[in-house]
């Protein structure tokens, strides 16, 4: 028995009621003409596993075989790691957050949330990764910045991870990183997110044990493809204030998606398991 949807609210609504087109769930994640221009190049910032210590790859390798064992519990009862946020939340609101009120770990100071954006018909939606204040290193502070806009400071300051993007199966497609604007966080700059996204945990079963702890091992099993992301996050952020000197590059909605990267879990487990064999 295996559930392909959602189950009751299935689909998604938008808040004059009109139901969002249907989903692609072979499409490519990258969003859009002006983003795969953009994207080009962020492979070439994924470390290759043979760089990566022993230690690693073995630890990325057990959070590999953990997301198959939330798999296999969630599918055994037809159910999937979108279902479980999206469960007694009413209608599939684009922009609203899943579950109301996020999921937050007071011990990590980790949150996530679940949402969908309009127009974005590669996937069902996706979930956005944080830490908050809390949970960092006393040496990690905010970039410099001289705009106008207000970020989060103090303890409502949070940095944004990453982006998981989710098939309409309840699967993940890919990985993103995204402009500070689209996510309301503070900037830091993305080594000192890498070393965040080291600590995010979510151990704790509200909405959903299995999904928890899915979304933790996801951060830990494409730590590269993370690592990437931020890099090459940064470096679009520079090009991009070269190329728009008069612009605030963190509030420009021309610049959303900063680049993207496909996340096959069974991919990722056999690579890791031919780098530990080597
Ligand atoms: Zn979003």
């Amino acid at each position: 028995m295996r559930n392909e949807g959602f189950g009751a609210p299935s689909g998604r609504g938008r808040r004059d009621g009109k139901v969002a087109s249907a989903f692609a769930a072979s499409a490519p994640t990258s969003r859009g003409i002006k983003m795969s221009d953009r994207n080009r190049g962020v492979e070439s910032f994924v470390p290759a596993l043979a760089t990566l210590a022993r230690q690693q790859l073995e630890a990325m390798l057990t959070a590999g075989e953990e997301i198959l064992e939330c798999y296999r519990v969630l599918r055994k009862g037809g159910l999937n790691v979108v279902g479980e946020v999206l469960r007694g939340q009413g209608t599939f609101y684009e922009m609203n957050h899943y579950p109301d009120g996020d999921v937050f770990d007071p011990d990590s100071h980790a949150q996530y949330y679940y949402h969908a954006h309009p127009d974005s018909p590669y996937e069902h939606g996706h979930f956005h990764t944080f830490v908050r204040s809390g949970g960092m290193p006393a040496d990690i502070e905010p970039v410099a910045y001289d705009g106008e806009t207000e970020w989060p400071r103090g303890e409502d300051a949070l940095a944004h991870l990453v982006a998981i993007s989710m098939d309409p199966q309840g699967y993940p497609l890919g990985l993103f990183a995204v402009n500070r604007w689209v996510t309301g966080d503070t900037w830091y700059a993305g080594g000192d997110v890498i070393r965040l996204a080291e600590r995010f945990e979510i151990d704790h079963a509200y909405p959903s044990w299995p999904t928890n702890r899915w979304i933790t091992a996801m951060l830990k099993l494409f730590y590269p493809q993370i690592v990437a992301l931020l890099r090459h996050r940064d470096r679009v952020i520079e090009g991009w204030s070269h190329a728009h000197p008069d612009v605030d590059v963190f509030e420009d909605r021309n610049l959303e998606v900063t680049g993207s990267l496909p996340a096959n879990v069974e991919h990722q487990i056999e690579a890791l398991r031919r780098a530990l064999a080597a």
